[in-house]
């Protein structure tokens, strides 16, 4: 089976080094930038931590590796429906907890909507403790180690306090200043850094450097920018248009969705400082402007205004 961690050497040596001297610790936090290969880098790296034969990205045959690929391989594809896992809340319902698949070893544990929640942090627990069935130990996967809520947070800490010597734990993580300080100081860390230019060009078959820059060396922000045309468009036209292109821009921003909304801004952020680079007072002004609607915009800001402002200040 293909590698699929096609960047991130760094990290690659880092992680082989510490399976082939036998000291993996218990819980490895990968961090960094969404979009750069840490989910990625998690699932490559349990398979090897489940594999019979020991080899550190897995041998690919034995009966372990063999099912965990074809988990591993729906989860990156995002098609997860058949392998949601539910277990249930104290009150007795039913709640969806985990990922888990065919492989008796493995769980991945993802958000819940937008938080993870103790139910699921229980649920983990419980399968902390049970004896690895099919392979050597057991894998438990966290994506979104910054998105526990704080009941779950406490819950999943005391999981990580004692953790049976044959359970790893790989928690993911955007936002490091997210995530508690006392699983931080738990956890064995590993920063991710946006791909360079050839890693990106390598994973996504483009070579087109502006569309490089805007994404920030993230896969899944490519995907996006691809998918959001029209608002990498409108950046554009406000910052080169004429006033008529301005004032289309300040009209139409008001029926876009809060999506589109926070990428415009992100992307005004991103792009106007090659425009203002000679004038850092009024860039200062701007960004704060910037930071106070984006941040603002789940309690409905009047961003057509915003904008218009920026303009004022900008000029042009
Ligand atoms: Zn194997």
């Amino acid at each position: 089976m293909a590698m699929r961690l096609l960047n991130q050497d760094r990290v690659k040596g880092i992680l082989e080094s510490m399976y082939k001297k036998g000291r993996v610790p218990n819980t490895i936090l990968f961090w960094g930038p969404s979009g750069v290969g840490k989910t990625v880098a998690a699932l490559e790296f349990g398979k090897g931590l489940l594999c019979r034969k020991g080899m550190v990205w897995g041998c690919g045959e034995c009966e372990s590796c063999r099912v965990y690929e074809s988990i591993a391989d729906r989860i990156l594809k995002g098609d997860c429906e058949e392998i949601k896992y539910y277990g249930e809340s104290q009150s007795g319902r039913s709640v969806f907890v985990y990922l888990k698949g065919e492989h008796p070893d493995f769980v991945f544990l993802i958000p819940d909507g937008h938080v993870i929640k103790i139910d699921q942090v229980r649920a983990v627990k419980e399968f902390a403790w049970e004896k690895p069935i099919l392979s050597p130990a057991k894998l438990i996967i966290v994506e979104g180690a910054d998105l526990l809520n704080p009941q779950a947070g406490d819950a999943f800490l005391k999981s990580l306090e004692e953790p049976p010597y044959d359970t790893f734990f790989i928690l993911t993580a955007v936002n490091i200043k997210n995530v508690l300080p006392t699983i931080i100081s738990r956890s064995f860390l590993i920063e991710f850094t946006p791909l360079d230019f050839e890693s990106f060009k390598e994973i996504t078959g483009s070579d087109d450097r502006k569309m490089y820059e805007l994404s920030g060396g993230s896969v899944s922000r490519l995907n996006k920018l691809k998918e959001k045309a029209h608002v990498r468009e409108m950046v554009n036209r406000f910052l080169e248009g004429d006033a008529s292109a301005v004032f289309s821009c300040i009209q139409k921003i008001g029926s876009y969705d809060e999506e589109d909304v926070v990428l415009f801004f992100d992307l005004l952020e991103e792009n106007i400082v090659g425009k203002m680079s000679t004038n850092i007072e009024m860039l200062e002004r701007v960004m704060d402007v910037i930071d106070e609607t984006r941040r603002d915009i789940p309690k409905g800001v009047n961003v057509s205004l915003a904008i218009a402002y920026i303009k004022t200040i900008i000029g042009g």
